[in-house]
C-alpha cells in the first residue's frame, strides 16, 4: 500500500536503520486512553494495541533490528506490551523527550544515523528532526507530517507501525528472511 507521503530519499534512509524508537499514544495506539477507576481512589489506564504492528516488531527483531519505546505517560499496559514483544528499551514518564532520547543514545551507544523515530505530535518533533528516518502515522498533526520522511496510510494503533517496519525490512532486503518460516 502506498504511503500518504514518501520523501525521495526515504528508501535510502530506511536502509541505514538499525533501531526503531516509537512513541506510544497515537502511534502504537489510536491515542485513546481508557481510565478505569480501581475503587481505591486511583485508576488503571487501558490502551489497545494492533496485532499486525506486533507481528512486524517481532519480524524486525528476528532479522536483527532493535526497538524501543519513548512515551510521556506511564502505564502498565505499555510495560506488558513491551515485555510481550521483546522491546528492549522502554522509557515511560518522560517529561522532556529529547533529554530522554539523548540518554537512550548515550546509554546504548546509538546514533541518530541508525535511528528511525515514529511520532505523531509536537513533543516528537525534536527526535524526528534528528533521526535518520522520521515516520508519522496518518493521524499525526500537520507539523509532524511536514517533518516526516514517511507519512503512513494507516493511523496509529491501526497498522502504522506495521507499514513503517515492513518498508524498512523490505528496503533492507530482510523481509523474505523474516517470513521465510511461513513459506512452504
Ligand atoms: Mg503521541
Amino acid at each position: 500500500m502506498p504511503f500518504q507521503f514518501q520523501s525521495p530519499d526515504a528508501e535510502q534512509r530506511a536502509k541505514r536503520v538499525e533501531f526503531i524508537l516509537m512513541d506510544v499514544d497515537g502511534v502504537m495506539t489510536d491515542g485513546r486512553i481508557y481510565l478505569i477507576p480501581d475503587g481505591k481512589s486511583g485508576c488503571n489506564e487501558m490502551k489497545t494495541f494492533d496485532v499486525s504492528d506486533g507481528v512486524a516488531i517481532t519480524f524486525a527483531h528476528r532479522v536483527g533490528l532493535h526497538t524501543g519505546i519513548l512515551t510521556g505517560r506511564v502505564s502498565d499496559s505499555v510495560t506488558w506490551r513491551a515485555k510481550d514483544l521483546g522491546i528492549s528499551i522502554v522509557e515511560q514518564g518522560s517529561h522532556n523527550k529529547i533529554e530522554t532520547y539523548e540518554k537512550i543514545l548515550n546509554e546504548h551507544k546509538l546514533a541518530d544515523s541508525i535511528l528511525c523515530y515514529i511520532g505523531d505530535d509536537w513533543q516528537d518533533l525534536p527526535m524526528m528532526r534528528r533521526a535518520a528516518l522520521a515516520v508519522a502515522p496518518a493521524n499525526a498533526c500537520d507539523d509532524v507530517k511536514k517533518a516526516a520522511h514517511i507519512v503512513t496510510e494507516k493511523p496509529g494503533g491501526r497498522g502504522a507501525v506495521r507499514e513503517a517496519l515492513e518498508f524498512i525490512l523490505k528496503s533492507q532486503n530482510k523481509w523474505n528472511d523474516a517470513v521465510q518460516r511461513y513459506q512452504t
